[in-house]
């Protein structure tokens, strides 16, 4: 049985690994779908404290996990498929092999949403991508389409004009959700194109297996109309990955975990860190913090069950 089983490589995960390493606990970590979480499919991170010039996201989320390695903590790939948090100790289906742990920190951040076309979900790696820094490279000197009004689809499209030869951001209103140096940077880059007010109706073309280009539609109007491209880049958020924890802890509409205050969940014992429970700041160093947090409380607990008389 293991004193603390970490769901998540992120930021969040990374942290409380290393805490708890720390701690001697002797973590576990189960690395997920995608080991190193956003991190891991950013570009230059800016706004990490303690790097003047930035740092590449996945070296930064890379070096968190070699910190955590060298403190004990252990890392396993695979997903976390089934829960038990109706008993002590809580147990986890991890790719079919159940395990056991006193404590159980989710992690498990967000995914990229996915517009929910069916033309869309066909053509997923064959021109259409929800990571510009794992997919630009393909577009080089080609049409580019990036579709979001957040700081992703500016960071987005920003970095993709390193390889097209123009990119359109498609933004369903007419203001944008970005931040204003964000949107700045955006709007004084020439490669890039802005088209608000629309919607994307449908992706071309399944039955070539390539995109080719899609139909928008105006959202004001109802005109729809066609546009060539050969890549679309979808920054239109996330969604938290909790579906395995449904009907286990308590999940708000979105499937956020909700908070009992500090980093408890609804169950005792269960806590959670980064971007699985926050829908508002959702950066890397609040994720960060979010997995020391998880961590002490996880530590305080144990150490409380510890010492109390049998
Ligand atoms: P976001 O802020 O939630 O923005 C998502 C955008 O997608 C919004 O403009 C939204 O439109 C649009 N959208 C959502 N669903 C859509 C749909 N079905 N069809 C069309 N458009 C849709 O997400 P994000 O840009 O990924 O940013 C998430 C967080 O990460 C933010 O806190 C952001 O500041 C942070 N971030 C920071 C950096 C950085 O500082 N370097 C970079 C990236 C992200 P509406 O505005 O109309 O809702």
């Amino acid at each position: 049985m293991r004193n603390v089983i970490i769901i998540g490589s992120g930021c969040a995960g990374n942290t409380a690994a290393i805490y708890t390493a720390r701690a001697n606990l002797k973590p576990l970590v189960v690395e997920g779908n995608q080991p190193g979480g956003q991190l891991s499919i950013t570009s230059l991170v800016e706004n990490y404290p303690g790097f003047p010039e930035g740092i590449d996201g996945p070296v930064l989320v890379e070096n968190m996990k070699k910190q955590a390695q060298s403190f004990g903590a252990e890392y396993i790939t695979g997903s976390v498929i089934e829960v038990d948090f109706s008993r002590r100790p809580f147990r986890l289906n991890i790719e079919g092999e159940w395990m056991e742990a006193r404590r159980v920190i989710i992690a498990s951040g967000a995914s990229a949403r996915w517009l929910g076309l069916e033309s869309e979900q066909k053509l997923i790696g064959r021109g259409v991508s929800s990571c510009a820094t794992c997919d630009g490279f393909f577009f080089r000197g080609k049409k580019i389409m990036v579709v979001g009004g957040g700081d992703s689809a500016m960071e987005e499209a920003n970095f993709l004009t390193r390889f097209g030869e123009k990119v359109t951001i498609v933004h369903r209103r007419e203001e944008f959700r970005a931040s204003k140096i964000m949107l700045e940077r955006a709007r004084k880059n020439p490669k890039i194109e802005w088209i608000t007010n629309a919607v994307v109706d449908d992706i071309f073309d399944v039955q070539k297996g390539l995109v080719t280009g899609v139909l928008l539609r105006d959202v004001k109007t109802g005109k729809r109309w066609e546009v060539p491209v050969d890549g679309l880049f979808l920054a239109i958020g996330h969604v938290p990955n909790t579906a395995v924890f449904r009907g286990h802890i308590e999940l708000d509409a979105d499937g956020y975990i909700i908070s009992k205050g500090g980093a408890r969940t609804s169950v005792p014992g269960v806590f959670h860190a980064g971007d699985v429970q926050d829908r508002v700041y959702r950066q890397a160093i609040t994720a960060a913090a979010a997995g020391c947090r998880a961590a002490i409380e996880v530590e305080r607990s144990l150490q409380e069950e510890d010492c109390s008389p049998a």
